[in-house]
């Protein structure tokens, strides 16, 4: 695991942190195939402009997918986004000129493949897609960002992307309303995507209501690790969050006692190069709206239902009626009323997929009023 300190997206500055990050892990050269390209999965969640911190910077792609070429590899961009086709999306976030200029062919993540599940998986059916099952490399490029339903959006989550299209709200659905089962799932999906290099673009990320309608923060860092696990449990802590409140790290300790093996979680097991935490260390980062609410006792969840529940809220202002979130709620919790959509409460499992998809920023957080004293 290494960490650079990296403060703009200047073309230089990104290529010498990036060299920075690789040469601890042993350079590119190991995570180059004799054949084939090296996947780059950035987060591509929806078309938005670079400044906007929803996508992976171009010039993190850019400065990676240089150092594949120099080395002699080639170079595949893919993912498979919330809305909208891949295609457009690589326009709208600047991706398409970085793929342009590093010849790079496009994989959509548009067939799935199943996996064989390992002993310890809670899920006896998971499938990727097969763009990243037949990739011979994979470089995973995530965004530093908070997450509503996941507290934090970092190395783990940015694999759930390769689950194809339509079939990630199946999972939501699949977990409901229960944010652990959620992040069991997420992490069994990037324990099934198996080895990577995962770089994450911490320059500029996102918090508070991430992982799209949140504040842009300059973090100021890039970071790698072989392990994902290990760059998230390193994140989470440099960002100020317990790994006790990041339902992905909790789900990998639970799912290690089943006999899973995922990666490294604890601080002190983990070989850090670079700048460490303490340096870099944010102080000031603000949890997403839903926050920590994970670990109110469940007995009282149900007593205080109405009470603590946070839901989605849409600004009837804003809502342009362009039915994006409609569409895209896996509950099928949602229906237009008078030009504008109107959430079911009684369906809704609160995964805020309508929030982070909605290209407006109509939808908002409603707190009851119990949740605002579990919430930091
Ligand atoms: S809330 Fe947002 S996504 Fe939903 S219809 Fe309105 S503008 Fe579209
Ligand atoms: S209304 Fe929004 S938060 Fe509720 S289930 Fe649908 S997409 Fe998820």
């Amino acid at each position: 695991m290494a960490l650079a300190r990296c403060e703009s997206y200047s073309p230089d500055e990104v290529a010498g942190a990036v060299a920075e990050l690789l040469e601890p892990l042993g350079g590119i050269e190991p995570f180059i195939p004799a054949s084939g390209r090296v996947l780059l999965k950035p987060n591509l969640l929806k078309g938005a402009e670079p400044d906007a911190a929803v996508t992976t910077h171009p010039e993190v792609v850019h400065a990676v997918g240089r150092a594949v070429r120099a080395a002699g590899g080639a170079v595949a961009l893919g993912d498979s986004p919330g809305v909208g086709s891949l295609d457009s999306v690589l326009a709208r976030s600047g991706l398409a000129a970085a793929a342009e200029e590093l010849d790079a062919e496009v994989w959509p993540f548009d067939e799935s493949v199943a996996m064989a599940r390992p002993d310890g998986a809670r899920f006896r059916r998971i499938e990727l897609a097969r763009a990243v099952v037949d990739a011979p490399s994979i470089i995973n490029l995530p965004k530093v960002k908070t997450h509503q339903q996941l507290v934090l959006t970092l190395a783990v989550k940015n694999l759930f992307g390769c689950v194809v299209g339509r079939r990630k709200v199946t999972w939501h659905m699949h977990a409901g309303r229960d944010r652990r089962a959620m992040a069991r799932a997420v992490i069994e999906i990037a324990h099934a995507v198996g080895p990577c290099l995962h770089i994450a673009d911490g320059v500029i990320g996102m918090d508070g209501a991430g992982p799209a309608h949140g504040r842009v923060r300059p973090f100021g860092f890039l970071a790698a690790s072989t392990d994902p696990f290990a760059l998230d449990a390193v994140l989470a802590r440099l960002l100020g969050f317990e790994a006790a409140e990041v339902p992905t790290l909790v789900a990998a300790d639970e799912a290690r006692r089943d006999g899973l093996d995922v990666g490294e979680t604890d601080l002190e097991r983990i070989e850090l190069a670079g700048h460490w935490a303490d340096e870099l260390r944010l102080t000031d980062v603000q949890p997403p709206p839903m926050g920590r609410l994970m670990f109110v006792p469940a007995f009282l969840t149900n007593l205080a239902r109405r009470l603590i529940r946070i839901r989605p809220k849409i600004d009837s202002r804003t809502c342009r009626t362009c039915g994006i979130c409609i569409e895209s709620c896996p509950a099928d919790a949602m229906k237009v009323v008078d030009r504008c959509p109107e959430i079911d409460d009684t369906s809704c499992i609160g995964c805020f997929c309508c929030q982070e998809l909605c290209p407006e920023g109509a939808v908002h957080v409603k707190r009851g009023l119990l949740s605002r004293f579990f919430s930091k």
